[in-house]
């Protein structure tokens, strides 16, 4: 490869499972001289020393911390760093404002949205590790970055494989995105019911944080994806498959008209999608572990079940009705993924509540319209947010 790549960054969520993948990366890339890599701005939600931690290690110009009681404890612990500290929401949104031009997305949640949208808004090329934000606000954030020339480079590592092997979308027929099938593939609903919330975030390939394990186990996580793949590649809904492939060799294959399928494979680990979006257009080298398919052996394929999961077919559902369906799907398994977390409802309830949420008599009558406004977006998400409370009271009074 000729030349250094220059990049500036920011990582939103670098104290998550993704956003230290991001740093691993960062590190391995300026250690071996291949990028000249500048930090303008590192977020997290609440934990100051990991946060810390990460700042020794990249060296920011900027740090914000999203709980805003933790202000005075973050200066403390930054001190040495010379980086400038903000606190609150507001901060985090100043981080992804300020001038990074790569901007990794990977806060969980919707509270993602707004700061992904920042620094859409201001044209940076922004990796998306986030998928929530696209399943709330996908064409907001398309319509953000076709004025402002933002680039939105996939990371989740389905959307990037296909991002990978799409080449410039002419005669695609159907996208395809496998799943492990999670730690729940073999288990029977009964036994689903007793699940404790360990059993549910032990991945069989991936160590992620707790949400999405949880929605891996539940198979929200791939209903989620469905959706995300119909925004970023602008396809129906019907041309979204999904399979199970346990091994995790191939992460998205690519059906073309005249029969051909192009797959994208590699070893399941997240640092490959992470450098791909931080060096595309161009390939920067990282050591990570390669693929070995005759040590391999087998790749099996599955169809997803869907009466176990009916997680599946509440994201169909709310991809289908479109409108405010998909922010209310996702509102309503936030909640309720961190209410099992806190062990207040049983594994079950997760789907439960979200399809009481999607059941709501309100639903029907708000408009068929998809909210067009960021605005209009969180307050959809704070009625899901709401509705989902009350369906998890019901349960447990019941
Ligand atoms: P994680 O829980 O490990 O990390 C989340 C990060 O967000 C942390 O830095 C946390 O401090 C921060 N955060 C939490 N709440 C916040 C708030 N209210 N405001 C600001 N910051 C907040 O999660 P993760 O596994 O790294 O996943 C991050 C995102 O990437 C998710 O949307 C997930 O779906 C997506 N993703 C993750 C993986 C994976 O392998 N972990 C793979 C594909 C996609
Ligand atoms: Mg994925």
């Amino acid at each position: 490869m000729s030349g250094q790549l220059v990049r500036r960054v920011t990582v939103l969520g670098v104290t998550g499972s993704i956003g230290q993948s991001t740093a691993r990366v960062i590190e391995e890339l300026r250690a071996n001289g291949q990028a000249e890599i500048e930090v303008e701005a590192l977020t997290a939600g609440r934990d100051v020393a990991g946060l810390a931690d990460m700042a020794r290690r990249l060296r920011p110009a900027f740090v914000a911390i999203a709980d805003p009681a933790k202000l005075e404890e973050a200066r403390a612990a930054l001190k040495d760093t010379g980086a400038a500290v903000g606190a609150g929401p507001s901060a985090i949104k100043e981080a992804a404002d300020r001038n990074a031009d790569w901007v990794m997305s990977a806060i969980v949640g919707a509270a993602a949205i707004a700061p992904t949208l920042a620094a859409i808004e201001r044209g940076a090329a922004v990796a998306l590790a986030n998928k929530e934000s696209l399943v709330c606000a996908g064409q907001i954030m398309k319509a953000a970055a076709a004025r402002s020339g933002a680039r939105l480079l996939p990371v989740d590592s389905e959307h990037n494989g296909a991002f990978q092997v799409l080449g410039d979308g002419k005669g695609v027929e159907r996208i395809t995105l496998t799943g492990s099938g999670g730690p729940f593939r073999n288990w029977t609903r009964q036994a689903m019911a007793a699940a404790t919330p360990e059993q549910a975030c032990k991945h069989p390939n991936f160590s992620m944080g707790a949400k999405i394990s949880v929605d891996s186990a539940t198979l929200m996580n791939k209903g989620l994806e469905q959706i995300e793949a119909a925004c970023l590649f602008d396809l129906s809904p019907d041309r979204i498959d999904l399979v199970i492939h346990p091994q995790q060799a191939v992460h998205a294959l690519v059906s073309y008209c005249d029969g051909s399928v192009l797959a994208h494979m590699g070893p399941a680990d997240m640092r490959v999608a992470i450098v791909h979006a931080l060096a595309w257009p161009r390939r920067a080298h990282l050591n990570t572990a390669r693929l070995d398919l005759a040590g391999l052996g087998n790749l099996t394929f599955e169809q997803p079940d869907r009466e176990r999961f009916p997680a599946l077919e509440l994201a169909r559902r709310a991809m289908a009705a479109n409108g405010p369906a998909p922010i209310l799907l996702n509102a309503a398994n936030e909640f309720a993924v961190a209410a099992f977390l806190e062990r207040r409802i049983g594994f079950l309830d997760i789907a439960g509540i979200v399809e009481a949420v999607l059941d709501r008599q309100e639903v029907e009558s708000m408009s068929a319209k998809s909210p067009s406004s960021l605005g209009e977006v969180l307050e959809v998400d704070a009625l899901g947010r709401l509705w989902a409370s009350q369906e998890t009271e019901r349960r447990r009074a019941a």
